[in-house]
C-alpha cells in the first residue's frame, strides 16, 4: 500500500475503534504492514482524535529501528511479532475492548461459538499475562501466534487482532466482542431501587470539592455496589488510571474516601468517580463500568484474576509518570 494511503488508512482507524468503543482515551494501538521491511504504527500515549498522518511512526521490522516525528507504541513488540509470523497478516489491533477482556480473564474453554464464527476469527487464544510491552507479554502471544490464533486475548490486558487487511481486522474486533458479550456469566440484575434523589444530592455535594465529578449507574456497576463489593483491578487500564481497588464506602464518607481515590462505590447509587479533566472523567467512568463486568464475570467463574500489587504499583506509577504527562 503507497505510504500516505496508509497513514490516513491508521488515522482513520483510531477513530474508528474510539466510536466503537473498542479503545478509550489512548489505549489501544494499530499498525499495517507497508512493504517486505516495514510496518507503519501509531505513536505512544497519543489521543486517536488527535493524531495526525504525520504522527504515525515506520518501524523496520528486523531491526526495529523506527523514524517519525513521535515514539512507536510502547506495544510494538507485539505486533511485529504478529508480522513476523503471519505472512499474510497485513494489519493487526490492539484493542482493550470490555466484554473480550472479560472473558479473557475466566470462562474461556466453555465459549458459545460457532464453527463461522470460529472460522472468521482464524483461532482464538488466550496469552498468559505480562506487563505491557514486556518481553514476557510478547513470548506469551508468539506462543499464541505458533498455535494458529489470529485473535489473542492478552490475560489482563486486552486483544490482539490480526487481519489480512484493515477491513477484516476490524470485522474480526467488533465479532468478537458480541461472542464475548453473549458469554459473559453472572447477575447484571438490579435488585436494589436506585435511589435518585439521593444519588443526585451526592453528585452535588461531591462537586463542591471537586471540579470534575459523576456516577456510573451501570447495570455492573449498580450490580457490585449494591452487593457490597470491592472491585479489584484485573485489567492493566484500571491499574493504571484507578489504582488497584475500588472500594465500597457509605454516602456520607464518598467525599472524604475520594481525596486519596478517584472512584468509590456506594451502595444505592452505585460509583462516584472524580478526575483531574473532562476527558479523563469520560475513561475513569468506562474503566469502572468495564472493570465491574470483570468483576462479575470472573466471580461467577470462581476466578480471581487479580493483577498483582507489584504489578499494579508499577503501572501507576509509569502512567502517573510517563503517560499523564505525555498526553498533556
Ligand atoms: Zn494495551
Amino acid at each position: 500500500m503507497e505510504e500516505s494511503k496508509a497513514r490516513k488508512l491508521l488515522v482513520n482507524t483510531g477513530k474508528k475503534l474510539l466510536e466503537a468503543g473498542l479503545v478509550a482515551r489512548t489505549w489501544g494501538n494499530i499498525s499495517c504492514r507497508l512493504d517486505a521491511e516495514n510496518i507503519l504504527i501509531t505513536p505512544s500515549g497519543l489521543d486517536y482524535m488527535k493524531t495526525k498522518e504525520e504522527d504515525i511512526v515506520k518501524m523496520n521490522l528486523t531491526t526495529g529501528k523506527w523514524q517519525g516525528v513521535r515514539k512507536p507504541s510502547g506495544e510494538r513488540r507485539v505486533h511485529i511479532a504478529a508480522y513476523q509470523a503471519f505472512p499474510d497478516v497485513n494489519f493487526v489491533i490492539h484493542t482493550h475492548q470490555t466484554y473480550a477482556s472479560a472473558l479473557g480473564l475466566a470462562g474461556f474453554e466453555q465459549l458459545d461459538i460457532t464453527k463461522e464464527e470460529k472460522e472468521a476469527l482464524g483461532g482464538i487464544m488466550t496469552a498468559d499475562y505480562g506487563l505491557p510491552g514486556t518481553k514476557k507479554l510478547t513470548k506469551a502471544v508468539k506462543a499464541a501466534f505458533q498455535a494458529g490464533a489470529k485473535a489473542v486475548l492478552m490475560k489482563n490486558h486486552g486483544v490482539l487482532i490480526c487481519g489480512n487487511n484493515q477491513e477484516e481486522a476490524m470485522s474480526k474486533a467488533i465479532l468478537l466482542e458480541g461472542i464475548c458479550k453473549r458469554n459473559i456469566k453472572g447477575d447484571f440484575e438490579v435488585t436494589q431501587d436506585i435511589k435518585s434523589g439521593k444519588a443526585e444530592k451526592l453528585l452535588d455535594a461531591i462537586k463542591e470539592k471537586f471540579r470534575y465529578a459523576a456516577l456510573v449507574q451501570t447495570p455492573a456497576v449498580l450490580s457490585c455496589a449494591n452487593r457490597r463489593t470491592p472491585i479489584y483491578a484485573q485489567v492493566d487500564d484500571m491499574a493504571q488510571m484507578i489504582g488497584r481497588k475500588i472500594p465500597v464506602v457509605p454516602d456520607n464518607e464518598a467525599a472524604q474516601a475520594l481525596k486519596r481515590l478517584n472512584a468509590v462505590l456506594v451502595p444505592g447509587i452505585g460509583a462516584v468517580v472524580r478526575s483531574e479533566s473532562e476527558d479523563d472523567m469520560k475513561a475513569i467512568k468506562l474503566l469502572v463500568d468495564k472493570a465491574a463486568i470483570c468483576s462479575i464475570h470472573t466471580a461467577a467463574c470462581s476466578e480471581k484474576a487479580r493483577i498483582g500489587v507489584i504489578e499494579a504499583v508499577l503501572m501507576k506509577f509509569v502512567y502517573k509518570t510517563v503517560y499523564s504527562k505525555q498526553k498533556g
